[in-house]
């Protein structure tokens, strides 16, 4: 056993004397804003309720896109910036960001042409940061690319490129960036309420979920970035605040490589509902999504409707061949989108992608809305609206230039890029060479790192954040489960019970991933 990291970040985190930044929420959006604060040497503290990416952030398509829909939709400056920021990225974390090649196939001959010029613009906007130039394709350049796409009546295509990432190692990544610049950053520490002076926000208290202890921290200007759970925190402040959020659900499939076993993915600009579809390789599986479904109400593991799986893989069958079924599918996963609300009766699909930041008349900061890909952005907005309002020191922003930590150009195998400059040090540990389930790439070393470095309290945090078992195949997860639960039982300290309870409440979970 080695000495518990999450010890001191508590100590460091409950300090009295004031923060100059809180940011409540550890996905993109909390990530983004904290970083960006750090790194313009803010004094900076993080909470996160449950574990970084738990939310929204790992649950995404997993493209760093300008959002070729949102030309379509006629919304140019959106495109643009995140086409930027798509750059960025890319130079930023190339341990985390690839490009992909998008194969829109044309069945009708108009098609070709119709897409290929609308993609030209997306290669303009993109300016100096443009990947690969967009293309037309013929029938047989159009398969070879995309050996799956069903052939009768294929006239060839339109290849374009974007960017592909993975999530949640993203948001880990953003975790440690923070911490390699003097930021403090806690996950299982959920916020329980706000700490007032008068009418102005001064700070927050918090729950050690490991001990049941709650803390008082203050701040000099306190950011909610809890994606879909903003109203909640917002109402500790005012108990009749009116919600800011429509939240709507995207669900995805995951299947095996072989139903698209090229080098592209394929993008479907229209279906029957009016939405686009991509099928993506992704660490050698393939991720089919999304639809737009409006939710009543937000939760943390939301579920997919029968008829969300069905209109997935229905369309999938339009263009894929063979198509996979029901019982191809190893994962689905659904994420929940935080849409800012607009007038009664407006369609979820229209309404804005677009970052906002709200502050309440008691100062409280809250970010929602916008993407993944624009998170740098929506950190960079917040941290100048903060400042300002705490009367911070003005200094200027960072992070466009900022290598993320790891950030290497070394061409590692798929499963080891993703650490970057960590991989040697992962692959250091003991287990480095023992796999913890036949069906998944991962091996017991990387639970050790998980648990030593990336501050994995929990089986889940493991095997669904740090690793993407729970993703790419929610039952070899489960299987999984009690040998994670040795080893970080071992790492952090715990008795068999514990293991036990951590065996039950993810097999819990990850039933949720498993079709039916
Ligand atoms: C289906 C789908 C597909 C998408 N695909 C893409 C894509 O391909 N590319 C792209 O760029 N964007 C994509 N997006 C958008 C992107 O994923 C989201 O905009 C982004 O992840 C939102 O991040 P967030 O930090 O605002 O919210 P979240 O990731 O939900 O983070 C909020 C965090 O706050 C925490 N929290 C909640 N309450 C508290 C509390 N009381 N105290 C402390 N912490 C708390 C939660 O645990 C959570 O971790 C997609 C979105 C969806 C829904």
């Amino acid at each position: 056993m080695t000495t518990d990291p999450r010890q001191a970040a508590l100590t460091a985190a409950t300090t009295p004397e004031p923060w100059d930044i809180l940011v409540i929420g550890g996905g993109a959006s909390g990530l983004g804003t904290a970083v960006e604060a750090a790194t313009r040497g803010y004094r900076t503290l993080l909470l996160e309720a449950h574990d970084y990416a738990k939310g929204t952030s790992s649950r995404s398509t997993k493209l760093v896109h300008g959002g070729v829909r949102y030309l379509a939709q006629g919304n140019v400056s959106l495109v643009r910036e995140a086409l930027y920021e798509r750059g960025l990225l890319k130079r930023n974390a190339p341990h985390l960001v690839r490009d992909l090649g998008f194969l829109i196939a044309a069945y009708k001959w108009w098609a070709a042409p119709f897409y290929g010029i609308g993609l030209k613009m997306y290669d303009l906007l993109a300016g100096k940061l443009n990947l690969q130039a967009s293309r037309y394709v013929n029938k047989a350049q159009a398969l070879a690319r995309t050996p799956t796409l069903k052939q009768a009546g294929l006239k060839g295509g339109i290849l374009y490129f974007d960017g592909q990432f993975d999530d949640s190692r993203l948001a880990i990544t953003l975790m440690r960036s923070l911490e390699d610049h003097g930021g403090v950053t806690l996950n299982h520490a959920p916020v329980v309420g706000l700490i007032r002076e008068g009418s102005r926000v001064v700070g927050a208290r918090f729950r050690d979920d490991e001990t049941g202890q709650e803390h008082e921290v203050r701040a000099k200007a306190v950011v909610n970035a809890t994606g879909v759970f903003v109203d909640d925190i917002r109402r500790m402040e005012r108990s009749d605040v009116k919600p800011m959020l429509s939240p709507s659900q995207g669900v995805h499939v995951v299947v095996d490589r072989r139903f698209l076993p090229g080098d592209s993915a394929i993008m479907v600009p229209r279906t029957d509902d009016g939405r686009v579809l991509f099928a993506v390789p992704w660490h050698d599986h393939v991720v089919i999504g999304t639809t737009d479904t409006p939710v009543p109400e937000t939760s943390l593991e939301p579920r997919a409707l029968p008829e969300e799986i069905d209109f997935i893989l229905r369309t999938a069958a339009q263009y894929m061949d063979p198509a996979p079924t029901r019982a191809d599918v190893r994962s689905v996963y659904v994420g929940l989108r935080p849409l800012v609300k607009a007038a009664e009766g407006t369609d979820t699909k229209s309404l804005s992608r677009d970052h906002v930041i709200r502050i309440s008349d008691g100062g409280l900061i809250t970010l929602t809305g916008g993407k993944w890909t624009t998170y740098r952005r929506m950190g960079e907005d917040t941290v100048n609206r903060a400042a300002a309002q705490a009367g911070l020191p003005e200094r200027l922003s960072l992070t466009a230039g900022l290598k993320l930590h790891g950030a290497t150009q070394a061409d590692l195998p798929d499963h080891w890029k993703v650490y970057g400059t960590d991989a040697e040090w992962v692959q250091t540990l003991p287990g480095a060479n023992q796999k913890l389930h036949q069906a998944l790439p991962y091996t017991e070393a990387e639970v050790r790192w998980a648990a030593r470095a990336e501050q994995a309290r929990t089986v889940e945090d493991v095997l669904s954040r740090r690793l993407r078992a729970l993703l790419l195949n929610a039952q070899a997860s489960i299987e999984a489960a009690p040998r994670v639960a040795a080893i970080l039982a071992e790492e952090l300290g715990r008795d068999q019970a514990w293991q036990a309870g951590q065996v039950r409440a993810y097999t819990d979970v990850a039933q949720g991933y498993v079709l039916r």
